[in-house]
């Protein structure tokens, strides 16, 4: 095949149960595209999978490591046997030499000594759900009767640790723990030994018709939420504020710049820092200058455009009805969705000083007006603009270390230095007006 634009290596978020989740966040947009399928029994069937698996390694041929990736809905539902499976069809179909890293996004709740034993034998990388401290995780992260749910998530962890299972934690920043970064992240560090930690913001747009709706937590019984779309300008009490959400990553980074670098990675970080040494479509996608290269693919086999754009309109075509994996990820369709970003950035951000680090954040949530008027903006450029700037001198450190041949963790000792003389009454380095004695210093 020639002439092919996709790029070499793309991403495939497989949801083997649709939007199936044995539990009901409050906040989670993608419980309701169950409404896309009415009738669906969402369980992967053996062809997709068998399609999924082979074009996905066929694709990827000269690529280092192919990762194979499940999420939900909550994958667990499906049972061992289809991981199993999953495993055989790497076996058959992988290229000589070909390695393959399968990731799974979970909940943690379903997950038993024998699930641990099977992720630790395999290889398996686990991200898990948990969005804090009991009080802010049970803010939203409720089951089908409403009820908490972190300690069956606490549990499920446990076993994971207790078999050396590698896993990261994946935590949303929202309205309940939006204003405790460095307490979630000490959680996540100490309580529960995180060493990756995804910091995943929720924006739940919504239209003023559908806003007392989603006010309510989306009714009383499951499955009454309308099919979520990216529609409107409004945005629920769950969401997080912008200054808000730029004030966490400022509070989270004034931490681990002291203490952890190299030690923890966070992917906001970690992304932020490749923006700085230049590398402008490395890391989280958000802060991408293009998309296109992670679609998300539903367990009949439609694949769409991204995982937050599942609705009819993003439908790229279904991998086991005659396209493959690869040809919907080339097409003119998935490339023109992955160059809108770029080309519909408005001007206000095109003469942003941090625009090469934040490149206008995700079309998803560019619903604000800029301050000339053009609508565009991202619903949470204050905070992008607070964290990029606050990051700028000790992000330009690290990229000079690394250009050094050095280790980035030598900014720790370059935050002790400015640290040995400061007065403990002075204000906090992070801009939250407390004493730095009693915030980072303490
Ligand atoms: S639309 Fe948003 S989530 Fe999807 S690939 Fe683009 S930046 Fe990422
Ligand atoms: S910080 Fe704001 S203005 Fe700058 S690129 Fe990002 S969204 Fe645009």
């Amino acid at each position: 095949m020639t002439n092919l634009t996709a790029p070499r290596a793309f991403h495939v978020m497989s949801k083997p149960t649709g939007a199936i989740c044995n539990l009901d966040c409050e906040y989670c947009f993608f419980l309701s595209k169950d409404e896309l399928y009415p009738g669906s029994g969402f369980r992967m069937d053996a062809e997709v999978h068998e399609a999924y698996v082979s074009q996905l390694l066929a694709a990827q041929r000269g690529v280092e490591e192919v990762v194979v990736a499940f999420q939900g809905g909550e994958p667990t539902m499906m049972g061992l046997d289809f991981f199993r499976r999953t495993l055989e069809l790497e076996v058959r179909y992988a290229a000589p030499g070909q390695r393959v890293l399968n990731t799974v996004q979970t909940n943690a709740t379903l997950l038993d000594d024998e699930w641990a034993e099977f992720f630790h034998e395999h290889g398996f990388l686990v991200g898990v759900s948990i969005d804090g401290p009991r009080e802010m995780h049970d803010a939203y992260r409720v089951d089908k009767g409403g009820k908490p749910t972190f300690d069956r998530v606490v549990r499920g962890l446990e076993v994971l640790t207790r078999h050396e299972v590698d896993w990261n934690a994946l935590t949303t920043v929202n309205a309940a723990n939006g204003d405790h970064g460095r307490e979630v992240y000490r959680f996540l560090r100490d309580d529960l030994g995180a060493s990756f930690v995804q910091l995943i913001p929720i924006v739940e747009r919504v239209t003023p018709e559908l806003l007392e709706l989603a006010e309510s937590g989306w009714g009383d019984r499951p499955g009454q939420r309308p099919l979520y779309r990216q529609e409107g300008n409004l945005v629920t009490h769950r969401s997080v504020g912008a200054e808000q959400y730029g004030r966490f990553l400022v509070d989270v980074f004034e931490e681990w710049a002291r203490h952890d670098v190299g030690d923890v990675f966070v992917s906001m970080f970690d992304t932020a820092l490749a923006h700085w040494m230049g590398m402008d479509q490395a890391g989280m996608c958000v802060h991408a200058r293009t998309c296109g290269d992670a679609v998300a693919l539903e367990h009949n086999g439609d694949l769409y455009s991204c995982d937050h754009y599942v609705e009819p309109g993003y439908l790229l075509g279904n991998i086991a009805e005659g396209r493959t994996l690869l040809q919907l990820v080339d097409s003119p369709q998935q490339r023109a969705f992955g160059s809108a970003k770029l080309e519909t950035l408005p001007a206000y951000c095109r003469g942003c000083d941090v625009r090469f680090a934040c490149n206008g954040g995700c079309p998803k949530d560019r619903f604000l007006d800029t301050p000339d008027g053009e609508r565009g903006l991202h619903y949470l450029c204050a905070g992008y603009q607070t964290f990029f700037h606050h990051v700028d001198e000790p992000m330009r450190v690290m990229a000079g270390l690394l250009r050094q041949g050095r280790d980035a963790t030598a900014l720790r000792d370059w935050y002790a230095r400015a640290d040995a003389n400061r007065d403990a009454e002075e204000a906090c380095t992070c801009g939250s007006r407390i004493p730095w004695g009693a915030c980072h210093g303490d």
